[in-house]
């Protein structure tokens, strides 16, 4: 059955005007099951002109009602989630059972941008004069401009989704095309419990096209943004010229650092759920394993089995543990990495290949003698490899564990408490798993350090980056 994704204008859903649109593709089959409306600039003319007026009925809804409204779209998320799941497997490829912690956590994030909504409050300050009264007052930003990516379709989505519409915002989300159908899930959700029609539209298009125009709207206020670091500078840049404040949340390459003293193949076994989960498409996800020389013989022989035995093949199918890479330009940019480590002299001890079948398949790949030159130390891997590094030297390690650009998430295994202190405040990362996976609770902020990203999304602050300050001086 083909299905048709269209934009969300108004509460309608309906085709771009100009009629143009693109193959939807299930990765793990390379086949198109539907197509994707594009929006014109006609289109993106009326979605903002339409979210203006959104945001001022949304805005005027008080933040008891929006957080009960958000709380009630969490609980369609729910109770709906077996079909809801299959669609997210269908166009992004994860495997059902990792479909539908997505969910599990998207409709968390809904609900923690309703509890927050609940509490928006202001504050007096005392004034230095007598008579004169300092009033702080949060307000909506106004229009925000979502643009989202594939990989976790539904829950970076619902994180925006939360603390805008949590803050009274009007919001325009443009989701990748690739992944179209989660976000529409979403937003039905939201429009079915109750959110006002016009403070939704989910729209998708040229991406270029999309973004310059939203950006350079003035009726748009606020820019917000989940993908890879290029694309986020770029936006950025543009955010920054026309004096629009931005949410980035970029890539990472986290280093994960193995002491001696734990259990090598206990360790191995966390980490290599960690790792290929999602076919390893995670901004989170261990990417360099710094293993303490003593016990790297012994955890890489663990992981390198483990890394064998998984069953990869249709998220659709119980018995997958990895489905396929969610794009071509996904294998083509492994295949690309490890075949640089290799000619540069790295030892594939399992995996390294696409998988002769049709679909995007890669098989889970474990490398080792990695010079620090291969492009898969520099680049953030997004995908299924893993590089592991021993190390003998801490100091050094940690020079290379920060030497990169990226500063998102970062891993340490030590039950030695000294150390475990010492290598969590040395690492220069917004984010530190220490003897375990790492996943994003909606009770914790989570954002990126250097050019990760700008910003972060969740914790008690998860309204912050859709509110704008008044100071009122009343004397
Ligand atoms: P890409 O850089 O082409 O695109 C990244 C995301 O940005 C996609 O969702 C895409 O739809 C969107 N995008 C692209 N051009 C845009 C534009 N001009 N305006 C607005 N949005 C635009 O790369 P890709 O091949 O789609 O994804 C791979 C890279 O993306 C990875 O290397 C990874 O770094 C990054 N990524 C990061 C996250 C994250 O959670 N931080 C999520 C997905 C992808």
């Amino acid at each position: 059955m083909t299905s048709m994704f269209q934009l969300l204008i108004d509460g309608e859903s309906r085709e771009g005007s100009d009629r143009i649109a693109v193959d939807v593709v299930n990765p793990a089959t390379g086949e198109a099951f539907g197509s994707v409306a594009f929006a014109s600039k006609s289109d993106i003319d009326e979605t903002i002109k339409v979210a203006l007026g959104g945001l001022r009925s949304w805005q005027a809804v008080p933040p008891w009602e929006r957080g009960r409204i958000l709380k009630d779209a969490a609980q369609r998320l729910r109770a709906d989630f077996v079909r809801i799941a299959n669609v997210i497997t269908r166009e992004q490829g994860k495997p059902l059972r990792e479909a539908c912690i997505e969910i599990e956590r998207s409709a968390d994030f809904l609900e923690w941008g309703a509890e927050q909504a609940r509490r928006i409050s202001g504050r007096i300050v005392p004034a230095r004069a007598p008579g004169q009264r300092i009033e702080v007052q949060p307000h909506p930003i106004g229009v925000v401009a979502a643009f989202t990516p594939w990989n976790f379709s539904m829950a970076l989505a619902a994180k925006k989704f939360a603390g805008a519409l949590g803050a009274g915002c009007a919001i325009i989300c443009k989701p990748s095309q690739e992944t179209p159908g989660s976000v529409i899930e979403m937003a039905k959700a939201l429009l079915e419990a109750g959110v006002h029609p016009a403070a939704i539209a989910v729209v998708f298009g040229d991406a270029n096209d999309v973004s310059t125009q939203l950006i350079n709207a003035p009726q748009v206020a606020k820019i917000t943004f989940t993908g890879s670091i290029p694309i986020g500078k770029r936006l950025a840049a543009a955010a920054g010229a026309a004096m629009k404040p931005v949410t980035m949340e970029l890539g990472g390459h986290a280093p994960v650092i193995v002491c001696g003293d734990v259990d090598p193949e206990a360790t191995a076994e966390l980490l290599v759920h960690a790792k290929f989960m999602n076919a390893g498409q995670i901004c989170l996800c261990p990417s360099r394993f710094f293993v303490e020389a003593g016990i790297a013989q012994r955890f890489t022989a663990r992981f390198v089995e483990l890394a064998n035995a998984l069953r990869v093949g249709d998220g659709t199918d119980q018995q997958t543990q990895m489905g396929p890479l969610a794009n071509e330009r996904r294998v083509d940019a492994i295949a690309r990495l490890v075949d640089d480590a290799r000619a540069r002299g790295a030892t594939i001890l399992a995996g390294g290949k696409r998988l002769d079948r049709r679909g995007n398949f890669y098989s889970p790949t474990v490398l080792i003698d990695v010079p620090d030159e291969a492009a898969i130390l520099r680049e953030e891997p997004f995908g299924p490899v893993a590089p592991i590094l021993p190390f003998n030297d801490e100091k050094s390690m940690l020079e290379r564990a920060n030497g990169l650009e990226f500063g998102l998430s970062s891993y340490v295994f030590t039950h030695d408490g000294a150390r475990q202190r010492r290598l969590v405040d040395a690492l220069q990362y917004g984010v530190v798993g220490v003897n375990g996976g790492l996943t994003h609770q909606p009770e914790a902020p989570l954002g990126g350090w250097k050019e990760s990203g700008i910003d972060t999304e969740g914790g008690i602050e998860i309204l912050d980056p859709y509110q704008i300050t008044k100071h009122v001086n009343l004397q």
